[in-house]
């Protein structure tokens, strides 16, 4: 082998590892836990388990290669994902037009990859696309006061020269000459103002399609695309509020976290896009629960969030625990191949926020009670000790 060939197959190599760490991390499968999760004893799989989940891994990483390879695409990241995400299902938009480029065309191309990628960015709000749109506000403000200055001025200069026309008025007098500048005078202004006028609505329109951009710009940054629900971010305005609203009227507030109960599992044994089929069923069943006074939000993964307001957390328990009745007693099917599904279940820590420095101080007390929920057996809701 020669030195150049060599240091390509290393190259080569090195890729090879980078993409197989990075298919462990698409998946979900990171050999790491999340760093704010506490360790869960329970949580450490059989060696049959572990076991099952390589081989799961390591034929995802060959399928996604033959893949590549049946249609000469480049070893890329944005190959390796679209791959990825065709055969897991992980993005259905994906899976979608893959699947309709394969039936339409057999066969996949660098160039096709690259658009449908982009197709796929844009109907996501990124930071890029808000920036865009910030600048577009920027500069229809900035026309609007440029038209505003323009008419003041224009104003400005047809009074003063009215007035100085007037002034050459007199009284017998052949005042022709100076009715005629008068006469050019206000036409000019009129045209003037229609211009304006016409830039105005101009401006109107596209500050009215900017206006509903950001304003579904607003709702994606808010809500999460897979269940709908309100996310992290939007219920942490939502529990300054509520907190604020309980502390002026006196009414007691709860938080709770409720985490489906093996989850994982069940997406190892029916596939990501049932998982997400049970996200979306257990979203649906605690947003029944909702209203003006409940809240809602998927928290991030497979952990939702509730806010009560005027329920004690005692109370809130209660009504946690009555979902949570429900989902445990349903069998779901897996749509996909019709079988019936086990028992899902969730397990869930309730807290008083009022009881706790702060609202975070609380929020951790919940996820401290969900964590015993979990650790004595799951399908439980735990109440936190106050103070705790
Ligand atoms: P536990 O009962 O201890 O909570 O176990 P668990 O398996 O539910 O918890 P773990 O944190 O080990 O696994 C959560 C899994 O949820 C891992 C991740 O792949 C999966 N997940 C997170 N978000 C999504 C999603 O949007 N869709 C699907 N299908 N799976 C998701
Ligand atoms: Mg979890
Ligand atoms: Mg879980």
């Amino acid at each position: 082998m020669t030195g150049a060939s060599s240091s390509n197959a290393n190259a080569q190599h090195g890729l090879t590892d980078r993409l197989a760490r990075w298919a462990r991390g698409l998946s979900g499968k990171a050999d790491t836990e999340e760093p704010d999760e506490p360790p869960e004893p329970q949580r450490a799989r059989s060696g049959s388990a572990n076991n099952r989940e390589i081989t799961r891994r390591r034929k995802l990483y060959e399928d996604i290669g033959d893949f590549l390879f049946a249609h000469d695409l480049d070893l890329t990241p944005l190959n390796f994902g679209v791959a990825h995400d065709y055969l897991t299902g992980a993005h259905i938009g994906v899976e979608k037009a893959v699947k309709a480029v394969l039936t339409e065309r057999g066969k996949i191309t660098n160039g096709w990859v690259e658009s449908v990628a982009a197709e796929q960015r844009a109907d996501e709000i990124t930071p890029e696309a808000l920036a865009t749109m910030l600048d577009k506000v920027e500069e229809n403000l900035a026309q609007v006061t440029g038209l505003m200055t323009e008419s003041r001025n224009s104003a400005k200069d047809y009074g003063a020269a009215l007035q100085e026309e007037v002034k050459g008025l007199s009284a017998g007098a052949d005042n022709q000459p100076v009715l005629t500048r008068l006469v050019a005078l206000t036409r000019s202004m009129v045209e003037k103002t229609r211009q304006v006028e016409t830039q105005l609505r101009d401006n109107q329109k596209q500050t009215q399609l900017l206006k509903s951009n950001l304003d579904s710009a607003r709702r994606a940054a808010e809500h999460d695309h897979l269940t709908g629900l309100p996310n992290r971010r939007a219920f942490e305005g939502v529990l300054r509020d509520e907190l604020k609203l309980a502390q002026e009227q006196g009414q007691a507030l709860a938080v709770a976290f409720c985490d489906i109960d093996h989850f994982k599992l069940i997406n190892d044994t029916h596939g990501h896009d049932t998982g997400d089929r049970v996200l979306k069923f257990v979203a649906g069943l605690l947003s029944r629960a909702s209203n003006d006074q409940c809240h809602v939000a998927r928290h991030g993964g497979e952990e939702f969030v509730m806010l009560f307001r005027g329920k004690t957390a005692p109370e809130a328990c209660e009504a946690v625990d009555g979902v949570r009745h429900d989902l445990s007693t349903r069998s779901l099917v897996n749509r996909s191949n019709g079988e019936r599904m086990e028992r899902v279940s969730f397990s869930a820590g309730v807290a008083n926020v009022l009881a706790y420095e702060d609202a975070r101080a609380a929020l951790k007390a919940a996820d401290r009670a969900l964590y015993l929920a979990k650790e004595h057996g799951r399908n439980r809701v735990y109440l936190a000790a106050e103070g705790d």
